[in-house]
């Protein structure tokens, strides 16, 4: 195998490709993969991402053919999932326990608020000009998100008389919460989506993982010692879980693991 066919992506190459199929246009990522052995599409169901992988030898050429070939593939695909959410003046997204509705108040004082209107709605008040509205709101539930996990996560490690390292909030599309062996917890910002009771259960969850590093029954006996809704916030995140991953512009740093479907060229 040549050297250069071992490299990621050539300086020449595009990152991305359009695709026409039925008159609509779609975004198709390349990655070059010096593994793969075929051309590949992938379509990532949390950030509704399409990513062709290339092979070593392949080319942009053959790549966009196969792409075009597959272009039914696609649109059925994207077309089967869940409708995206982005924040835009008007969404109306799930905040803890409730609906919200973002609001844009251009000539506003300040970034972003909470208001209750003389109707008694939830609003999320965004200041500021259009193009800042989703980098401003999704700055927002991460700060809320941080504080909701600090105070649920202290209350556990309390309870059980551990120390938290650090918490850090992320985009990931394939877990809600982990724990590293060195004491730091993430977890996925869009658990400010869902109601307290799931973040309390995700917290409770990786504070238990800081005694029991993995999931045996004396880790399943302990997180429900602390936490009494554990089985409740389980079934919710099954059933309403995938639905949290339609908010919000996907962060485009992000290489989602998440649900996946995909088709290879044979
Ligand atoms: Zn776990």
């Amino acid at each position: 195998m040549p050297l250069r066919a071992l490299l990621y992506r050539r300086p020449s190459e595009p990152q991305a490709i359009e695709l026409v199929f039925d008159g609509m246009m779609y975004l198709v990522r390349l990655s070059r993969h010096r593994r793969a052995r075929r051309y590949t599409l992938r379509i990532h169901a949390a950030t509704r991402e399409v990513v062709l992988t290339i092979p070593p030898r392949g080319n942009v050429k053959e790549a966009k053919s196969f792409a075009e070939r597959h272009g039914g593939w696609i649109a059925g695909r994207l077309g089967r999932l869940p409708e995206a959410v982005p924040f835009a003046h008007g969404t109306v997204m799930p905040l803890r326990d409730g609906r919200h509705r973002i609001v844009h108040r251009r000539a506003a004082r300040g970034t972003v608020w909470r208001e209750i209107d003389d109707r008694g709605n939830r609003l999320i008040c965004v200041a500021g000009d259009t193009p800042y509205i989703g980098r401003r709101v999704s700055d927002f539930l991460k700060r809320e998100v941080k504080r909701d996990l600090e105070t649920a996560t202290r209350r556990y490690a309390e309870a059980i008389g551990v120390k938290i390292k650090r918490i850090t909030v992320r985009d990931q599309s394939s877990r809600w919460g982990s724990c590293s062996t060195t004491g730091v917890l993430s977890f996925s910002w869009r658990l400010i989506l869902a109601p307290p009771f799931v973040l309390d259960y995700l917290a409770a969850h990786e504070v238990a993982h800081l005694v029991e590093m993995n999931h045996s029954r004396r880790f399943w006996r302990l997180l429900e010692r602390l936490c009494p809704n554990m089985a409740r916030a389980k079934v919710w995140l099954d059933v309403h879980g995938p639905d949290l991953h339609r908010y919000g512009a996907p962060d485009p740093r992000r290489s989602g693991t998440g649900r996946i479907s995909d088709i290879s060229d044979i």
